[in-house]
């Protein structure tokens, strides 16, 4: 009711060799989906154990073997929305094959639509009322023939795009702009810190992105559950570097695919969903 409900998208990877469901960092989602509450002063009615058991049992039951795009929502058991903070919270699971634009990557747009402010929403949580604010967003970039919009937050730095997060390569170096610019706390993002610096020994860096530094940046990519890792090719019909996927962008996508799907040694961020059947 009236956009009342709090909410995280999940992704669980089909692993062919394993005969194996794996839930990709359901309990970080967990967490966030308990700080988005605590923003909205809502109270969830489930342990963390509970609803990783739900997320199991429901694929478990359903016997799925593919890729999936679990989503949890927690919505407000009342119309009376300012005087209620019970929620109830489903979960559903959809087949998520991995975007065509992964490849290619995506032509992007700065957007005349600015990211909402921590002043009127948190945008640093999941909720599902700042997701007007991404459709529209979203929905003048497409009318316009882009695939992608970028927001620029209130001070007119860059923010992050309608679902995801946004990354910048200059001279070799990673940025994204910071908690403080209005974006979502991201888990991808906090998956490409990790896997840069253990991987690559680089640092990911968070510090303010005027939009006219994006147009010089050698590569950029968005990063999100959804979108895994997206290369964008260009900005506001500027092309980034050479106009193709950049390299570095490559690197990461194999390693968020590896650690995605639980390769070793990155079994730490899997949840399995089927029993182990010992041969
Ligand atoms: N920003 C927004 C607005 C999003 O909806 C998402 C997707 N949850 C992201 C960033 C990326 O977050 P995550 O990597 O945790 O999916």
């Amino acid at each position: 009711m009236w956009g009342g409900n709090v909410f995280e998208g999940v992704r669980a990877y089909w692993l062919e060799a394993d005969r194996q469901l794996s839930i990709f960092r359901l309990r970080d989602h967990l967490a966030r989906l308990r700080r988005s509450a605590k923003c909205m002063r809502l109270r969830l009615q489930h342990s963390d154990d509970e609803l990783e058991q739900a997320c199991v049992e429901l694929l478990r039951t359903n016997e799925l073997a593919e890729d999936l795009h679990l989503v949890l929502v927690a919505y407000l058991e009342s119309d009376t929305v300012w005087r209620t903070e019970e929620t109830g919270i489903y979960v559903t699971a959809v087949p998520m094959p991995r975007s065509n634009a992964y490849q290619r990557g995506f032509a992007a747009c700065i957007s005349s639509w600015r990211r909402l402010g921590d002043d009127t929403m948190p945008p640093r949580v999941k909720i599902g009322a700042n997701y007007q604010n991404s459709r529209l967003a979203q929905e003048e970039a497409i009318r316009n023939g882009y695939d992608t919009a970028l927001l620029l937050n209130q001070r007119g730095t860059l923010a992050e795009a309608p679902g995801s997060c946004l990354v910048m390569v200059r001279n070799g170096r990673l940025v994204t702009p910071p908690g403080t610019s209005g974006v979502l706390e991201g888990i991808t993002l906090a998956t490409v810190e990790e896997l840069a610096a253990q991987e690559l020994g680089l640092e990911l860096e968070r510090r303010e992105i005027d939009r006219t530094e994006l147009y010089v940046a050698d590569e950029a990519f968005l990063c999100g559950t959804l979108v895994e890792l997206q290369p964008i090719v260009s900005v506001d019909q500027l092309e980034l570097g050479s106009g193709e996927p950049g390299e570095l962008t490559g690197t990461l996508q194999r390693l968020y695919d590896r650690a995605a799907r639980a390769e070793p040694p990155y079994r730490q961020w899997a949840t399995p969903v089927y029993e182990r059947v010992e041969a």
